[in-house]
């Protein structure tokens, strides 16, 4: 184990905008290219501001912004494929030219993965949102990448089966690119994650070559799974066109509650307890800081809890139930609630049981609510970081005093420095809210967050992946060894480096 103090030594940080240099050097998209895109595409698939009749830059910026609106790309072209075929074309092409590519999904990722450095060329998956066949027995969902993950939702729900994924994005965000984010989410702790899940892909690899993985079969040991490869890779190694995954039955009873605790302490001792009493119904064990609960109704879609809830509580736990039977799980939630507060020392002051289908979303828009809300409060500084359960709240407060040591707490500057996040999974979400991004605040937060993560062997990316945003810190998680054995993946899938530059390795 290492201190901060010898890590700083070892692990010299460089910031992304310093590593532009090292960029493959690639072409820009020219008219040339445009006339040959349009042998593939119909014209109201092609959006260029080198078109002869130009698309106003005004429509190309919601490609080149990412969600946060902190990475901005200057890309002149938008391709809207609709089919693999299509898609094989135009990276073949790019590949010969040495055109960069960004594939995107939803646009909804929070590390800057998904629009270009420069003027890489942006393919849209948006026009690929068909479901190429569902199995109700098997409960096998094959579908195209451009799927929006709340439609898969709708499909599935009257089939009585889930998709075994679920975030707070998922009214924008595409099955594609939740399996190039391996996004993990609200149900991991009951489905596991996409690496498990997903049991086929479809990939235009960055040569143009279709790689037809997509199969439908649970058990293949047929020598590497390389599907494993792209799920997570952020478009690094192909394009994903269509994706086969294992949809859960649907569960006939959920059931949630919100938990107000005295204190942080008492988080992992109320989980151990909740895991034993609930145990296979437990479907979700979510986490919210005061703050963050304070600015997720400020700013959010859910109503506040009474004020008697609120009152003494340092944090909150959300606790969702998922089983066949809606009886027996209330009676469980109710006896685990009698037995929380029926002690001498109670784990919670009290707790919120949803009565009503409209409450049990009112629970959960709290939590949902708070990535949004913390764009809204202000400029969030997110850092989705894997550690220790009992390590959650050290780590806000450690980030909080050194922002104050820092003279950088006050209006103006940060103004909080909050934590929530997927307790079942040792996933925390630090969010350091500032009114402006600016690098006197990114220097002092890093590589100070960095090190921090890896004094306790922690991951610096839990679920929202590398992207351009923590390029320079994929070393504080990975070693050397493994991040060059990453290199030559990249190199052997992707010579010439068109495929997402910039982004994951550099
Ligand atoms: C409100 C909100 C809540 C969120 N909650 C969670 C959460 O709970 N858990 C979690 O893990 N994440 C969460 N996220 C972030 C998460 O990574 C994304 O929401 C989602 O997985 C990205 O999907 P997308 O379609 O928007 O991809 P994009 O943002 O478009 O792209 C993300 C990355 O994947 C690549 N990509 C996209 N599509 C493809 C494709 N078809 N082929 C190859 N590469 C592709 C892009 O190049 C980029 O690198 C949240 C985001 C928001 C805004």
């Amino acid at each position: 184990m290492f201190t901060s103090r010898q890590i700083a030594r070892r692990i010299p940080l460089r910031s992304p905008r310093r590593w532009a240099h090292s960029l493959p050097q690639l072409n820009s998209v020219t008219k040339e290219d445009l006339a040959h895109f349009s042998k593939i595409l119909p014209p109201s698939a092609i959006l260029s501001t080198l078109s002869a009749t130009p698309t106003p830059a005004s429509e190309l910026e919601p490609f080149n912004n990412d969600w946060m609106n902190k990475y901005h790309g200057k890309s002149t072209t938008v391709l809207k494929p609709r089919n693999v075929k299509q898609v094989s074309e135009i990276v073949k092409w790019c590949n010969e030219r040495r055109i960069g590519i960004v594939p995107q999904g939803g646009n909804t990722g929070l590390v800057g993965g998904s629009v270009p450095i420069k003027d890489e060329l942006i393919l849209s998956l948006s026009n690929m949102a068909s479901i190429r066949s569902f199995d109700d027995a098997s409960g096998i969902l094959v579908a195209d990448a451009g799927c929006i993950l709340q439609s898969l939702s709708d499909y599935l729900t009257p089939l009585n089966h889930v998709v075994p994924l679920d975030l707070g994005a998922k009214g924008s965000c595409q099955i594609g690119g939740n399996v190039s984010t391996n996004a993990g989410g609200l149900r991991l702790l009951r489905y596991g994650s996409l690496h498990g899940s997903v049991l086929g892909l479809e990939v235009v690899l960055p040569d143009g070559t279709i790689l037809d993985q997509l199969t439908t079969l649970r058990k293949d040991n047929t020598g590497y799974d390389l599907k494993q490869l792209f799920i997570g890779a952020e478009g690094t190694l192909g394009v994903v066109t269509g994706v086969s995954i294992l949809a859960a039955p649907a569960p006939q009873a959920s059931n949630n509650i919100m938990l107000a605790l005295p204190k942080f302490d008492n988080v992992l001792p109320l989980y151990r307890e909740v895991k034993k009493q609930l145990c296979e119904i437990l479907s979700a064990f979510e986490f919210i800081d005061r703050t963050a609960y304070d600015l997720g109704v400020k700013h959010g879609q859910g109503r506040a809890l009474d004020s008697e809830v609120v009152e003494g509580a340092e944090c909150f736990v959300l606790v969702e139930t998922s089983g066949g039977n809606r009886e027996h799980d209330e009676e469980k939630l109710n006896n685990l609630l009698e037995s929380l507060l029926d002690v001498d020392h109670p784990l919670i002051n009290t707790g919120v049981l949803a009565s009503s289908p409209a409450q049990f979303s009112s629970l959960w828009a709290i939590r949902e609510g708070l990535t949004e809300a913390m764009s809204k409060e202000g400029k969030p500084y997110k850092y989705d970081i894997s550690v220790p359960l009992h390590k959650f709240k050290e780590v806000v407060d450690k980030t909080r005093d050194h922002i104050k040591e820092m003279g950088l707490l006050h209006d103006g500057a940060v103004k909080y420095v909050v934590g929530y996040g997927h307790v079942g999974d040792g996933n925390l979400h630090l969010n350091v809210v500032a009114s402006e991004y600016t690098p006197e605040i990114e220097a002092a937060l890093e590589p100070f967050v960095y090190e921090l993560v890896a004094t306790y062997r922690g991951s610096v990316s839990a679920e929202h992946g590398i992207g351009v945003m923590k390029t320079h810190a994929l070393q504080y998680s990975k070693d050397a060894t493994s991040i060059e054995l990453m290199k030559r993946i990249k190199h052997l899938f992707d010579p010439k480096g068109i495929m997402n530059p910039g982004k994951v390795l550099v």
